[in-house]
């Protein structure tokens, strides 16, 4: 009989089963070496070994991909065999997959029954592809901008969740084994669905898992954090994670930042300003991005372009003016381009260079800001109720 790993039952995220069901196998990919480590105990490797075996489940997983035991000829056929009978090598579903005019593909990525979350690879960014992850199904937060800011949070993602994210990508982009040369996902970015820094202590495994050299080695220098400005957690992030840092800026103002990014009142901009300058390491080689969506009318002066100078005095910075991506029924409309070119004008002028992100995949709504998934939180005693309901049917 299959049964989940000890790990999961500390996992506040693990599918809870019904009375009678069986748990399914639990995959490897995904795992942190240390959770490696316990599933080879699990099937009956010495203690003194499982380190060892943990490393080559290790290099067979994130190094090669591996979606088969069978292929891991260094391990024992019949250690193979037990493996097989315990666990699994798959990837969470993907349900969908788009590809874009502009080459950006968007996969909808099912993480269990119901929940599902959107990963988003753009090319050839500066000879360089960067691939987007969700860090939360849904959002807690309601920027008024930020279409995931519709969707009530679902769940925050595991870890495994999450390195799963870029192992989908490359089975797609065919991406393995890990090469030095020629990579097309040489960038990770947590600017999917949620807040990266509500969901830390996975977002850091992750990220462990990701940048390991022995493994898919996309290094932590080249992975950037994105946080709407959760103030008590920022320095912590860098000293967890070692990564880039990007703050989703928007407003010169607090009141203006209140109306755009609520979660300013409890955190307004001195704080954040603060918190960003103790971010560790920073200097110009390792800046700050801060990122800035372009409104019409709202947020687009030429005012504020000179307060957003002023305000970022003395920060390593880079700035990223994001025209703004429309979605169904969004309050806003993006700048006018010449509005734009105006705004970062002045922004170029003071010493930043190429601020504005072009809109990449806008056609699949995979463009910054567009990612919403179907999933809703199901409450327990909801389930309960349709469970019983199904019962008194039956
Ligand atoms: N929650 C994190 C990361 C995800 S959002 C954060 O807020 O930083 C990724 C980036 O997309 C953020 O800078 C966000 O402000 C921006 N964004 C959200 N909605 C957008 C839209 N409709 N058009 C352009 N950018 C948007
Ligand atoms: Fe959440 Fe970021 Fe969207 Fe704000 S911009 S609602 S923090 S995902």
């Amino acid at each position: 009989m299959n049964h989940a790993l000890n790990i999961s039952a500390a996992n506040p995220n693990a599918p809870r089963l019904n009375e009678g069901e069986t748990a399914l196998p639990t995959s490897l990919a995904g795992m942190t070496r240390a959770q490696l480590r316990e599933a080879a105990i699990q099937i009956g490797v010495d203690e003194k070994k499982a380190k060892m075996r943990a490393e080559q489940l290790w290099r067979w997983i994130y190094h090669y991909g591996a979606q088969s035991f069978d292929d891991m000829t260094n391990i024992s056929k019949d250690l193979r065999a037990k493996m097989a009978a315990e666990f699994t090598l798959t990837r969470p579903r993907l349900t969908e997959r788009q590809v874009s005019v502009d080459g950006t593909r968007k996969y909808l990525i099912e993480l269990s029954p119901g929940v599902e979350c959107e990963t988003v690879f753009i090319p050839d960014v500066a000879k360089s592809g960067a691939l987007c992850v969700s860090s939360q199904v849904g959002c807690t937060l309601n920027c008024t901008f930020c279409h995931t800011g519709t969707q009530a949070l679902v769940r925050n993602l595991t870890a495994a969740e999450i390195a799963a994210q870029v192992m989908i990508a490359r089975d797609d982009l065919q991406e393995w084994p890990t090469s030095n040369e020629n990579r097309k996902i040489t960038n990770i970015v947590f600017m999917g669905m949620g807040e990266p820094l509500y969901n830390l202590d996975n977002v850091s495994d992750s990220i462990d898992i990701i940048s390991d050299g022995e493994g898919m080695g996309i290094g932590r220098r080249r992975t950037t954090v994105s946080t709407s400005g959760v103030v008590p957690k920022i320095k912590e992030l860098g000293e967890r994670t070692g990564t880039m840092l990007a703050i989703s800026l928007h407003a010169t103002n607090d009141d203006l930042r209140n109306e755009l990014v609520p979660l300013n009142k409890k955190y307004p901009l001195a704080e954040l300003m603060d918190a960003i300058r103790q971010y560790p390491g920073l200097n110009n080689s390792k800046r700050v991005t801060f990122e800035y969506v372009m409104l019409k009318g709202v947020n687009d002066s030429l005012a504020e372009a000179r307060e957003l100078v002023k305000l970022l005095k003395g920060v390593p910075a880079k700035i990223n003016l994001i025209p703004f991506n429309p979605w169904p029924d969004s309050p806003y409309e993006c700048s006018d381009w010449d509005q734009i070119e105006a705004f970062a004008d002045v922004v170029n002028r003071a010493g930043y260079a190429s601020p504005v992100r072009t809109p990449r995949g806008r056609d699949i709504l995979a463009a910054c800001g567009q990612l919403r998934s179907e999933s809703q939180k199901v409450r327990a005693s909801e389930l309960r109720k349709q469970r019983l309901a199904g019962e008194g049917q039956g």
